[in-house]
């Protein structure tokens, strides 16, 4: 009988402390819905966001927003600070939320922080400018840090007074959200598993007579080469020379550097989840389709975010600072892409892309070394591209520019990067350094 009574104030116990909760939860809860409510439903959460230089980007109280002052800064910075709706996902005021709101699910209070973004907005706001309402991305990244200071995807949308219709595209971040066809941006990742698989890769010469009967189906190039050692096959951009290589090097080992080199991994972006890009050379005829695939045409797709990261490896000396928009506590996240000496070949390959084929003239007074790409894109017009970086230890900047339907890579998306690289060089080291 007492075995009883026992487990009956036992169970009363439990009854009462559950009660007891209850009700704390609901007193909570009236104090607090607010917040709650904001933390999962999007609206205005408490809390500010800047710059790397500490520019306002967006501040609450928590009621009401407000973002940068100048419409420009805003619209450049869209697709990082997010919006109040919650239509750009992968703004920081959806994936940063917890730390932005300093939101604490043990005391249920949120008390509004301020998050600081490695973005400067002045770099956004030039590439936002020189894509010129062409639709497009741009990121540009310290290769020794793996710090984002520039990232823009267009169009973009003014968070402060939200279109009612924007346009098609809006919402997305291109530069990490959206995959397209390369075109000869996409050499840079075959010339990589060229060097490491081709032992005399640099001993040999390549004929273009202009275009290659491959397996009896003509591979079209965009002059005629003549013979050229592999450093002149890539300044040329020679799609013969690379459709050879490609064939040669056969779908698993492309299919293996694209995985390795992050352009078909799952990559992420301080946990948000980047765009994979995909390499699909299925088609009737599997040489061409090869062929094609090597040199970025065909059904090839990459998202700006993996070659940046990729090129940013290369400039790096193999290995990447894996990127980030939130800063590292500590330089620990370092991912080897590829060994030392093939990482150095292909970076003085690059710096001879732009002696000898785009001129020295594309980035007055920089010491550049780039790729170009104009992939085209099935319906008459090429997308434009551009990826490189600096050989300056104190401005060790990465980048790739994506200019969609623009033409020649050099042309339209050259002058983005320029500007671009222009600016970064032109603003003050000491302001990064304060940053820290
Ligand atoms: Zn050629």
């Amino acid at each position: 009988m007492k075995k009883v009574q026992r487990r009956a104030g036992s169970a009363l116990l439990i009854a009462l402390l559950l009660m007891a909760g209850l009700a704390l939860y609901l007193v909570r809860l009236a104090d607090d819905g607010g917040a709650w409510a904001t933390y999962f439903t999007g609206g205005s959460p408490a809390g500010q966001i800047v710059d790397r230089n500490g520019a306002l980007l967006y501040s609450s109280d928590g009621q009401s927003a407000s973002f940068a002052a100048d419409e420009a800064v805003r619209r450049a910075c869209y697709h990082v600070t997010g919006d109040t709706r919650g239509n750009v996902a992968t703004g920081a005021l959806s994936q940063f939320r917890d730390s932005l709101m300093g939101y604490s699910f043990v005391s249920g209070t949120s008390s509004g922080k301020t998050l600081r973004l490695t973005v400067d907005s002045s770099l956004n706001a030039v590439a936002y400018e020189a894509l010129a309402g062409r639709d497009g991305a741009a990121i540009l990244l310290d290769y020794t840090t793996g710090e984002i200071l520039c990232m823009v995807s267009t169009p973009a949308d003014d968070p402060q007074n939200p279109s009612a219709e924007p346009a098609d595209g809006t919402y997305i971040n291109k530069a990490i959200g959206a995959s397209f066809v390369p075109g000869s941006v996409y050499k840079l990742v075959t010339l990589a598993a060229a060097i490491d698989n081709i032992p005399d890769l640099f001993e040999r010469s390549f004929w273009c007579g202009g275009s290659a009967q491959l397996q009896g189906i003509t591979l079209q190039c965009t002059g005629s080469h003549g013979s050229q050692t592999i450093e002149q096959a890539l300044a040329n951009s020679c799609n013969c020379a690379f459709g050879e290589i490609a064939l040669e090097l056969g779908y698993d080992v492309l299919l293996e550097y694209a995985e390795k080199l992050g352009i078909t991994a799952q990559l992420e972006l301080d946990g948000m989840e980047v765009r994979r890009g995909s390499l699909d050379w299925e088609s009737e005829d599997m040489d061409i389709g090869l062929a094609w695939t090597g040199i970025g045409q065909h059904n090839d797709l990459v998202c700006p975010y993996a070659l940046v990261r990729y090129v940013a490896a290369v400039a790096n000396g193999g290995s990447v600072y894996e990127p980030t928009l939130l800063g590292h506590g500590e330089l620990d996240r370092q991912t080897e892409l590829l060994s030392a000496g093939t990482a150095s070949k292909i970076a003085s390959m690059m710096d001879y892309n732009v002696e000898a084929a785009y001129g020295e003239g594309t980035f007055p007074g920089l010491d550049a070394a780039a790729k170009t790409g104009t992939a085209e894109v099935g319906d008459g017009t090429s997308h434009a591209w551009m990826t490189g970086f600096l050989n300056d230890p104190e401005h060790p900047y990465a980048f790739v520019v994506l200019v969609e339907h623009a033409g020649g890579g050099r042309v339209n998306a050259g002058p983005v990067a320029n500007a671009l690289l222009q600016a970064a060089v032109a603003a003050s080291p000491a302001q990064a350094d304060a940053a820290q």
